[in-house]
């Protein structure tokens, strides 16, 4: 098992030895979305190399939890299982499509 923990004072460390700015989340956002961009842009295009930009995401992801002080792995199996027990209504769009509603409830308003 991977630990989230470790990986993202790995990444952080990274950062640091690197001399890349640590202190600009608004940066950091951006480039996390950028690098989605590229995944989806290689995806869409047929191009390989989309695993990679995909985790490169996620480092981005790391490294920001790391730097807002948040602990990924416990928020990731938190909201794991919160999606695992919600409740959708299946509904068709204007256009025919399916679309998904959620039940909100006091849990998980
Ligand atoms: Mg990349």
């Amino acid at each position: 098992m991977v630990d989230l923990t470790k990986l993202q004072k790995e990444v952080m460390q990274n950062k640091i030895d690197k001399g890349f700015p640590i202190n600009d989340m608004a940066f950091e956002f951006c480039r996390a979305h950028e690098e989605l961009s590229e995944a989806f842009s290689k995806h869409n295009k047929g191009q390989p190399g989309v695993a990679e930009e995909l985790a490169d995401v996620a480092i981005f992801l790391l490294g920001m939890c790391e730097q807002l002080g948040f602990d990924l792995e416990k928020e990731l199996v938190r909201k794991i299982e919160i999606n695992k027990n919600r409740q959708y209504i299946k509904s068709k769009s204007p256009e025919g499509k399916d679309v998904f509603i959620r039940v909100k409830t006091d849990i998980d308003p």
